[in-house]
C-alpha cells in the first residue's frame, strides 16, 4: 500500500496511488474507469442494504412497462425472428425477468443476452436467467437479427473526462494525491482545446465534461443498429442540451460522499449527455426518440393502470405499490430526473410513448 493512502477498499485505492506515484497526476477518466471497475467487481451495490436503489429493484411494474414497449414495437415490426434481446449492465437480472414475462404474454422471447464485467453481478444474474449468454462488451453480439437492447443506469457508470479553464487556458483535469487524498488538479500542460479553439466567455475554474468511452460505445451500438435492425432504450439521469460544470458524484450506502474519498468503495456516475448520445445515432441515419421524462414515458405507456391492476389482485399491498408508483413518476422522485431515450432502425416503427419528449 503506498504511503499514507487508507481506504475501506484497499484495492482501487492501491492502484490508483500506485500508478499517481509512478506517473504523476492521471486523468479524471482513467481514476474512474479504475475505481468503477473495482466496485461493481468487488459487490452486488443494488438495493435498500447497498448502496443505491434503481428503478427495478423498486417495483416490478417498471420492467414490465419496459417489456411491454419491447413487445409493442416488435409486434409492429412483424414479429420478426431470431430478435436478441440484449441489456447493458443489467445489475441483479430484475428489469429483465420482468420484461420477460410481459413480453412473453405477447409472444416475444428472445434470446436473453447480458453485457456485464463484474463476476458478482454475473452470479447474481444467472440465478434469475439461467440460460443467458454473457458478453464482456458488445463485439460478440449475435450478427443474425435484430437486436432489441436495454440501457438503464449503464452510461451514467462510464468514465467521464473533464477540461477545466485555469489562467486563462484549457487544462485537462487530473487526479493527484496530497498525502493520504486524492485531489483534483488541472494539468501543468495546456490540453487540446475541447471548446472549438477559445476560452473566451469561459471565466477560470469553467468545466466542460465529455464522456469518450460513452461515444464508443453509442457508435458501436448505432452501428449495430443501423446493420441489424432493432432498437436502444436508454434509461438514466443526464442532460439534454450541451453545458458547463462536474456532473461527477459518488454514492454510498445512499448518501453523497465525496468522488475523491473513497474509490472502489463508492459508486462513481455522471450525468448522462443525452444530447451528444442522439447526435451519434443520428449520424448513422437512426430515428431518435425523446429524451422524455421517465414519469411521463411510463405513465403514458400505462403504469397507472398497472398499478391499480396489481392493487386489485393484492389490496394488502396497495400502500406499497402507491409508494412505488410515487418513486418511479413524482416529479420530485424519479420522474423528472430520469430520461427516456430511444434509438430505432429507420425502418423500425415509431416507438411508442414519446408524446411528451421534447
Ligand atoms: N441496470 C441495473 C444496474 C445498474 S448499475 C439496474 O437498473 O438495476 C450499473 C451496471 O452496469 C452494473 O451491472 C455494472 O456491473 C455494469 N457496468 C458498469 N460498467 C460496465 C462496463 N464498462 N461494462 C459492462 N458493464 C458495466
Amino acid at each position: 500500500m503506498p504511503d499514507g493512502i487508507q481506504a475501506d477498499h484497499p484495492t482501487a485505492a492501491h492502484i490508483i496511488a500506485d500508478r499517481i506515484d509512478r506517473e504523476g497526476p492521471i486523468p479524471l477518466g482513467d481514476y474512474m474507469a479504475i475505481a468503477n471497475a473495482h466496485y461493481y467487481a468487488s459487490k452486488d451495490p443494488l438495493g435498500e442494504e447497498g448502496d443505491f436503489v434503481t428503478a427495478p429493484e423498486i417495483s416490478q411494474m417498471f420492467g414490465e412497462i419496459v417489456g411491454i414497449w419491447l413487445a409493442d414495437l416488435w409486434l409492429r415490426k412483424g414479429s420478426p425472428d431470431h430478435c436478441h434481446y440484449v441489456e447493458l449492465g443489467p445489475g441483479r437480472g430484475t428489469l429483465a425477468h420482468d420484461a420477460q414475462r410481459s413480453m412473453a404474454k405477447f409472444g416475444c422471447s428472445p434470446a436473453v443476452h447480458f453485457v456485464e464485467t463484474s463476476p458478482v453481478l454475473k452470479a447474481r444474474q444467472a440465478q434469475l436467467h439461467p440460460d443467458a449468454t454473457w458478453h464482456d462488451d458488445i463485439s460478440d453480439l449475435p450478427e443474425d437479427g435484430p437486436l432489441l437492447i436495454i440501457a438503464n443506469e449503464f452510461f451514467d457508470a462510464l468514465p467521464v473526462e473533464q477540461f477545466v479553464v485555469s489562467s486563462g487556458g484549457w487544462r485537462r483535469q487530473m487526479v493527484a494525491r496530497d498525502r493520504s487524498k486524492f485531489v483534483a488538479v488541472p494539468s501543468v500542460d495546456p490540453a487540446e482545446n475541447p471548446a472549438g479553439g477559445t476560452t473566451s466567455g469561459f471565466p477560470d475554474g469553467t468545466i466542460l465534461e465529455h464522456s469518450p468511452v460513452s461515444v464508443e460505445w453509442a457508435g458501436n451500438l448505432a452501428n449495430r443498429l443501423a446493420k441489424q435492425g432493432g432498437t436502444l432504450l436508454i434509461i438514466d439521469y443526464g442532460y439534454t442540451r450541451p453545458g458547463t460544470g462536474s456532473t461527477l458524484q459518488a454514492i454510498k450506502d445512499h448518501m453523497p460522499v465525496s468522488p475523491f474519498d473513497c474509490p472502489g468503495a463508492s459508486d462513481l456516475t455522471a450525468h448522462v449527455d443525452f444530447h451528444t448520445l442522439a447526435n451519434i445515432a443520428r449520424t448513422r441515419l437512426l430515428a431518435v426518440s425523446g429524451p422524455a421524462q421517465q414519469g411521463q414515458w411510463l405513465k403514458s405507456l400505462g403504469i397507472d393502470q398497472r398499478a391499480a391492476a396489481l392493487t386489485a389482485a393484492s389490496p394488502k399491498q396497495a400502500e406499497t405499490i402507491r409508494a412505488a408508483l410515487h418513486r418511479l413518476t413524482g416529479p420530485e422522485e424519479m420522474g423528472c430526473l430520469f430520461q427516456v431515450m430511444a434509438v430505432t432502425a429507420i425502418d423500425w416503427p415509431e416507438p411508442e410513448g414519446f408524446s411528451y419528449g421534447e
